[in-house]
């Protein structure tokens, strides 16, 4: 029996985060009514002449700074042709060769090991307008046509056939949405499809060096769609070649409801474009200087800021890696821990309850922790008042109930339902003598020997006070209690 393995090459389309378009001024704010955002250069207009946006020529060259790219200092753009009536002009402004980035490279992990995936090339060229066939669910029988994102600046980047798993595609897009996300090049907002991703899947025989034949799944709008869909794939090719059959070379849609790809069109070549240079987009050379001030702007990346999390906060590699996963994760984090004093004492348990209770609550809800109905502030204020013993961690868990309900400040919360912790002595004695009284048979075996019995006794003490009595001094008490008598 032949067994086979996978081999992907995934093609990243990233709008870039400019206010105008790429080659007009148009903006490119999202939901505005269609074809409010156009002008004679983004629908097309003979004779009308594209001025190349600056600022997406910078967000590209950060991009490939961050991602260990060559920068190509030439700059030259390329017609391709096709035809589709989303581009009225026929072609699209792309760059062929070269690309203003080239040969990069990105580290996943995987299996707890690094795995440097090498990146093929990252190119600007423009979005193309959208076509509406149905308004809500009514089906139309004619087409419409909003150009409002055609002309948006794209940086498409194209990985080397690398990756072997549904899992690597997945922690690659992960870590490069992460990366993008501190560059501010792209806002990476998948549902909004400024992200996109086309997915290349072929499988060969074990120890075979030639490249199977591909499949392109076109236009997927989740890293976790990618996944299945690539899971999905594998499996449909391995089933063909094992029953003797051959794969086409084709464009395949992801159904995510079916959970299965369905055939679009068999595949064109790229030769089929005809590529030639674009007459109206004159070749420019980007000087060192621009570059290296660029360079300069690049901020703390998720490694650093991991880095500096174990080093600062005294967090474990497994903590700090999982808060540097995405940037709002650590941005949450961060800033809960920058409201307090003593970050020190503070950072293990801010990390634990964001793992445990926040995460449980945001799961359920679906919600990302940057929209959480308790701030990164209040969740600080509540670890603040555990650690000062104002209340127990058993209260605090009432409260953050509360918090996550209603977002209120903890310390609200406290007052209005008395939920203060009893530290007091006097009182403690009080509920503890109570306790012992009504509760001999546990006093016995303690005095016996059984050391265990003093949780039963514990355990009433806590309920006698609703949980608020300050258990390190609930134990100190009945210990000294339990010796006099
Ligand atoms: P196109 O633009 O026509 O889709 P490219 O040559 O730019 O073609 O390749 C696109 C992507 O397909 C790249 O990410 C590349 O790594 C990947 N790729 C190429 N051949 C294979 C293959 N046999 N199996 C899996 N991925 C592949
Ligand atoms: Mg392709
Ligand atoms: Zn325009």
């Amino acid at each position: 029996m032949t067994n086979y393995e996978a081999i992907i090459g995934l093609e990243v389309h990233l709008q870039i985060n400019t206010k105008s378009k790429i080659f007009c001024e148009c903006s490119t704010q999202f939901g505005a009514e269609p074809n409010a955002n156009t002008c004679v250069i983004c629908t097309s207009q003979p004779g009308a002449i594209p001025i190349l946006n600056k600022k997406a020529v910078e967000a590209i060259v950060k991009t490939g700074l961050a991602l260990n790219f060559t920068i190509n200092k030439q700059c030259t753009f390329a017609r391709k042709q096709y035809f589709y009536p989303d581009v009225a002009k026929n072609y699209q402004i792309t760059q062929s060769e070269p690309p203003l980035c080239s040969k990069g490279k990105l580290t996943i992990t995987i299996n707890k090991q690094e795995k440097v995936i090498n990146i093929t090339r990252i190119h600007l060229e423009e979005d193309a307008g959208k076509l509406i066939h149905e308004i809500g669910s009514r089906k139309l029988d004619y087409s419409l046509l909003d150009l409002n994102r055609a002309g948006i600046g794209l940086m498409e980047l194209v990985t080397e056939p690398e990756l072997v798993s549904p899992q690597e595609a997945f922690e690659f897009l992960t870590e490069l949405k992460n990366i993008v996300e501190y560059l501010r090049t792209s806002e990476c907002d998948m549902e909004k499809g400024k992200m996109r991703c086309d997915v290349n899947v072929s499988i060969r025989p074990i120890g075979q060096k030639k490249l199977g034949t591909r499949v392109e799944i076109k236009n997927m709008n989740s890293i976790s769609g990618v996944r299945d869909a690539i899971a999905y794939e594998v499996e449909r090719q391995k089933k063909i070649l094992k029953t003797g059959g051959k794969i086409l070379q084709e464009t395949r849609l992801w159904e995510a409801d079916e959970g299965v790809t369905k055939s679009m069109r068999s595949k064109e070549n790229a030769l089929d474009y005809r590529y030639f240079p674009e007459p109206d987009l004159v070749p420019f050379d980007l000087s060192d200087s621009f570059i290296e001030e660029l360079q300069k702007q690049i901020p703390e990346l998720p490694k650093a800021r991991k880095a500096r999390f174990i080093k600062d906060y005294n967090l474990s590699e497994y903590d700090a890696s999982y808060l540097t996963s995405t940037k709002a994760l650590a941005d949450y984090y961060e800033e809960a821990l920058n409201t307090l004093k003593d970050k020190k004492s503070a950072a293990k348990l801010i990390v634990n309850w964001i793992f445990t209770e926040l995460n449980a609550k945001l799961n359920i809800s679906k919600t990302c922790i940057s929209k959480s109905s308790i701030s990164s502030r209040n969740l600080a204020k509540l670890v603040s008042l555990i650690l000062d013993g104002t209340i127990s961690g058993k209260i605090a868990k009432i409260v953050f109930e509360e918090m996550y309900k209603n977002s209120t400040d903890p310390q609200l919360i406290i007052k209005e339902k008395g939920l203060l912790q009893i530290s007091d002595e006097i009182t403690i004695i009080k509920i503890c003598k109570e306790a012992i009284s009504e509760n001999s048979k546990a006093v016995s075996e303690f005095k016996a020997g059984k050391k265990k019995a003093l949780g039963a006794i514990i355990g009433l003490v806590m309920k006698k006070s609703n949980g608020q009595a300050n258990p390190k001094v609930v134990n100190e008490i009945l210990l000294k209690e339990l010796k006099d008598n």
